[in-house]
């Protein structure tokens, strides 16, 4: 049976990027076998963050995952701390990773470069056991996500096929499904179109938040880097050469259901592509957004979901972590 399982962060700019790449397919997936979301609020203790902040934001970030269409009947949404098993997997899975294959991820290395790796936390090292423990304690054999996170899948199927052979066949083999290329996998920033959208950049002018009002969207894409070649026929999908151009047209394309080489198509200016991609992008973000300001004023509602949530949760990581830490040779506790 197909069980999906995937994951954010609660940051408060939560983008577009983190939209079209992975949540609205989770809402397009949710009725596809057993789909479990989480808010995973561990992952955002890799960085600094305000106590009452990271509080706000997990609360705020399942207000969204609901306004954006998840089903609290269909799917199950949860916050990850609330569910003890996924640090106590995240050891054993600790103990499954080699010190060199942590090394090699590169979003250790990005983030890690911004305040220097000596003073980079060590969680932020084992982000990724962390991130395979979400997964397989839930046996998912999908995990829909971005295309920035290839890497981790990857690492997770290694652990898991590594303990597998080592103590038995506990862990599922999980399959990333990362959108086609050009489809909302990989949206870049729009000051910096060779870096990909993130809610940890310094400035946000090249991302687009999701609670961004219409006149700020019009604006920031207005805004946008393009390139000089701004004549008759300067609207082409190339992202090598033509990368800013190639990602508004992969935003409208991803925001209207197309494709980005024939949207191009239909443009020939810089600014009418610029003054479509906002309208497109307008549109797409006012239902989830007038949806969040309803559910917005009733938090305990909210609560109630994530309580459930966590309720159906742990009975599956219960049953995996059980089995795992047996097959390693942990003595019962009884
Ligand atoms: P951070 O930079 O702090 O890691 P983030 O923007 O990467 O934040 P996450 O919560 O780590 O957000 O990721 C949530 C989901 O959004 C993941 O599936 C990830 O692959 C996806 N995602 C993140 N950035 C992009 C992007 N620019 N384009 C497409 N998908 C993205
Ligand atoms: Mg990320």
């Amino acid at each position: 049976m197909t069980r999906i399982l995937s994951g954010i962060q609660p940051t408060g700019g939560v983008h577009l990027g983190n939209y079209l790449g992975a949540v609205r397919y989770w809402v397009e997936d949710q009725r596809i076998g057993e789909s479990f979301y989480c808010v995973v609020d561990l992952h955002a203790l890799t960085i600094p963050r305000d106590p009452a902040e990271l509080r706000q934001e997990t609360r705020a970030m399942a207000t969204l995952l609901l306004a954006a269409g998840l089903d609290p009947e269909a799917c199950t949404l949860f916050v990850q701390s609330h569910v003890p098993q996924h640090t106590q997997l995240s050891w054993l899975l600790e103990c499954t990773a080699s010190m060199g294959e942590l090394r090699r991820m590169t979003q250790f290395k990005d983030k890690a470069a911004k305040g220097g790796e000596e003073a980079a936390r060590v969680g932020l090292f084992t982000y990724p056991t962390l991130m395979a423990a979400d997964i397989l304690l839930y046996r998912a054999t999908h995990v829909p996500v971005g295309e920035d996170q290839r890497q981790h899948l990857e690492l997770t199927r290694d652990l898991a096929e590594r303990f597998n052979t080592r103590y038995g066949p506990v862990f599922t083999v999980p399959e990333a499904t990362i959108p086609p290329p050009g489809r909302g996998a990989r949206i870049m920033d729009l000051q910096e179109p060779t870096r990909k959208m993130s809610k940890s950049a310094e400035s946000d002018q090249g991302m687009i938040g999701l609670f961004d009002e219409p006149k700020v969207v019009e604006r920031k894409i207005k805004r946008a880097v393009t390139d000089t070649d701004d004549g008759p026929d300067a609207v082409r999908f190339d992202p090598d050469t033509k990368p800013g151009v190639a990602n508004l047209l992969q935003i409208l394309a991803a925001a209207t259901g197309g494709d980005p080489a024939e949207v191009a198509t239909g443009y020939r200016r810089y600014g009418e592509l610029k003054a479509a991609t906002a309208e497109a992008v307008i549109e797409l973000l006012r239902p989830v957004q007038a949806r969040y300001r309803e559910l917005e004023a009733d938090p305990a509602t909210v609560d109630k979901i994530l309580r459930a949530g966590a309720e159906r949760a742990e009975p599956v990581a219960a049953a995996t972590l059980a089995r795992a830490m047996d097959a390693i040779g942990l003595l019962p506790a009884r």
